[in-house]
């Protein structure tokens, strides 16, 4: 791999792990003529489904779009770098199992909204509603509502979560 800095053909590897829960491989590496280091990613180069928006237009999967999209719900989020990367590892493995050649971008949403939840609430929320487009200010309460209550179910059954 040449050196991004100043483009010499020889780089050495000083460190190799394996992050996003394996399906990356992060490489530390150094220029043998510079000096300067740097990292390198590796993972797997897989075909993804193609994207039918709303409009019925097809367009390839962005894992860089994706990525920022999942970035700005995550802003000021107490979540890590690699564990975004697991959360966009697990949305590309599960648009993968479909084995369908085409997905619908309200479907893609769904299967990121199920991931985001998991992860962190507060970008959930960020993320369903700009991507659901709530109908209301009601349907997005009712939301929010629920999320509190499966979350004191799970502390103290048999309690009844608070009114916000
Ligand atoms: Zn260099």
């Amino acid at each position: 791999m040449h050196c991004p800095f100043c483009a010499h053909s020889e780089t050495k590897v000083n460190d190799s792990r394996l992050v996003a829960e394996g399906y990356q491989v992060r490489r530390r590496r150094e220029c043998l003529a510079c000096g300067e280091r740097f990292t390198s990613f590796e993972s797997a180069e897989l075909i993804m489904p193609r994207v039918i928006k709303r409009d019925g237009v097809r367009e390839p999967f962005n894992e860089e779009k994706l990525r920022s999209g999942l970035m700005r719900a995550l802003e000021k989020r107490p979540v890590s770098a690699e564990k975004l990367e697991t959360v966009l590892a697990h949305i590309k493995s599960e648009l993968r199992s479909t084995g369908e050649p085409e997905i619908k971008s309200r479907d893609l949403g769904e299967v990121v909204m199920t991931e985001l939840r998991r992860l962190d609430e507060v970008a959930y929320v960020r993320f369903a509603s700009v991507y659901r487009s709530f109908q209301d200010l009601e349907e997005f309460r009712r939301e929010i509502d629920s999320m509190g209550r499966n979350k004191v179910q799970k502390k103290k059954p048999g309690t009844r979560a608070k009114k916000p």
